[in-house]
């Protein structure tokens, strides 16, 4: 049996590994175009800030590909023929499978402004826009990054550290708020401020203009119709699909390019699967999209491979965590965190039964909120220290009630020496 692995980022490799766990003599073919490692794509910050190496920020030592058997096929894919059960690659040849799993992954989402088209305009997604963004960015210059997520924050942070003045634009009302509330939300921006960020909110590009050289020279704020000076801009507005290749391939697409999948990660032609940020897959409230996360992108390649080997596989994300960072604040979330705000940015209510204990720790930038239904612990949004995420998600599996869990919750932090051990404050309410 010759499986093929199309991209080897974490859902790939992961089905690859997992493929070879159970088969010893499946012939594993990985196609990529990026590097020739699977590399840590949440780790590329460290790498433009000169801070790791992309060595280092590689989950497995250089010899797996050898050591596990794999084939390795480096160069882009350009189509693919699904009658002829190959892909095509860029500059002639072609890679034929028995099984194949599409795990292409995704790319910026391109600036949709007038004047987006054109040099000093980047995306923070793949190592090539590493590159171009490392090669324009001087100290001293100026720069203004445009996007309210994780990968919008990432970036301003790296061209503060590398010494340009940063304006960090964001339609909504505040920061990240899928993830953060009012309150964290503010916490957040004035962590940015203390970091020297020149935070806009709730402004909406009109326009990005351009000097007699053709570089960006400004961009214009719909509301205020202000022109903020840059030398370039970072769109950090979110990632679709890297799927173009599969235009005319006959493989059922979403309207935003994602591969549709069924349960068992199947795609719609016979013997191809899809799994990662390129899959278009069902979420616990019913409605069809990617995740574009890695721990998903990971369990998703692991149930592709099992799916692929013949098992009944039925795909469904685990209970929710993450982690990252804003600037040196650390973020931890798990379980059930309710969204705050509706794509109009309009404020969304909260859902029915759901309350809230909260505290903002005094004189820090730190604050803890523990989401209940009834009485139960659903989900933690953590901010401004560090947790172990495995004994949050056990609590909200074993139903923990607040007072339990506010006696425990010391257990699960990592980096008591750094910030103090978890307490009650005065400033604490359930609401
Ligand atoms: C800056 C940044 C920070 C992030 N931080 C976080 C975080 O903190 N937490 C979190 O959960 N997620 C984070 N993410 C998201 C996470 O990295 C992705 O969800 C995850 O890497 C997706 O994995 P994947 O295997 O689906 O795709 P990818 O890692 O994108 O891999 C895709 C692979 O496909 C290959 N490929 C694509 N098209 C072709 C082609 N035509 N021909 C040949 N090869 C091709 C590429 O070379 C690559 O190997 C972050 C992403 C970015 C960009």
């Amino acid at each position: 049996m010759r499986y093929v692995i199309l991209g080897n980022g974490v859902a790939g490799m992961e089905a690859a590994l997992a493929l070879r766990r159970r088969d010893e003599t499946a012939q594993v073919a990985i196609v990529s175009e990026e590097h020739d490692h699977f590399f840590s794509r949440p780790a590329l910050m460290y790498v433009f800030a000169g801070q790791l190496a992309l060595k280092d920020t590689e989950p497995y030592d250089r010899g797996l590909y050898e050591r596990m058997g794999f084939e390795r096929v480096r160069g882009r894919v350009a189509s693919f023929d699904t009658a002829a059960r190959a892909l095509v690659m860029e500059g002639g040849g072609r890679v034929g499978y028995d099984r194949l799993l599409i795990a292409c992954g995704s790319k910026a989402r391109p600036a949709p402004w007038p004047g987006s088209d054109g040099p000093g305009v980047h995306g923070f997604v793949t190592l090539r826009d590493l590159e171009r963004l490392d090669a324009e960015a001087k100290p001293g210059g100026r720069a203004v990054v445009i996007g309210g997520g994780l990968i919008g924050v990432e970036v301003a942070e790296i061209l503060k550290d590398r010494g340009l003045h940063v304006t960090f634009v964001v339609r909504e009302s505040w920061y990240f708020p899928l993830a953060l509330d009012t309150r964290e939300a503010a916490l957040v921006a004035e962590h940015m401020g203390h970091h020297g960020i020149d935070v806009r909110l709730g402004a909406n590009v009109a326009e990005i203009l351009r000097g007699g050289d053709g570089r960006p020279r400004a961009v214009r704020i719909a509301e205020s119709g202000e022109e903020v000076a840059c030398d370039l801009v970072a769109c950090c507005i979110g990632v679709v699909p890297n799927t173009g290749f599969l235009a005319g391939s006959g493989l059922a697409l979403s309207k935003g390019g994602a591969i549709e999948t069924d349960d068992a990660l199947r795609a719609t032609a016979p013997d191809v699967w899809a799994a990662g940020d390129c899959a278009n897959v069902t979420w616990a409230d019913g409605s069809r999209r990617p995740e574009p996360l890695w721990y998903t992108a990971r369990d998703q390649g692991r149930a592709a491979a099992a799916s692929m080997l013949g098992d009944e596989v039925r795909y469904r994300r685990g209970t929710w965590y993450n982690s990252a960072k804003f600037f040196d604040l650390e973020w931890t979330t798990a379980g059930f965190v309710p969204v705050t705000l509706n794509f109009d940015n309009s404020e969304l209510p909260r859902p029915d039964g759901v309350r809230e204990w909260f505290q903002r720790v005094p004189g820090r930038f730190e604050s803890q909120r523990i989401v209940l239904k009834g009485e139960r612990v659903v989900g933690f949004n953590l901010l401004g220290s560090r947790w172990n995420h495995e004994p949050l998600l056990s609590w909200i599996h074993e139903r923990r009630e607040l007072p339990w869990v506010l006696k425990h919750l010391p257990e699960a932090q990592f980096d008591e020496e750094f910030s103090p051990r978890f307490a009650v404050w005065p400033t604490a309410s359930v609401a």
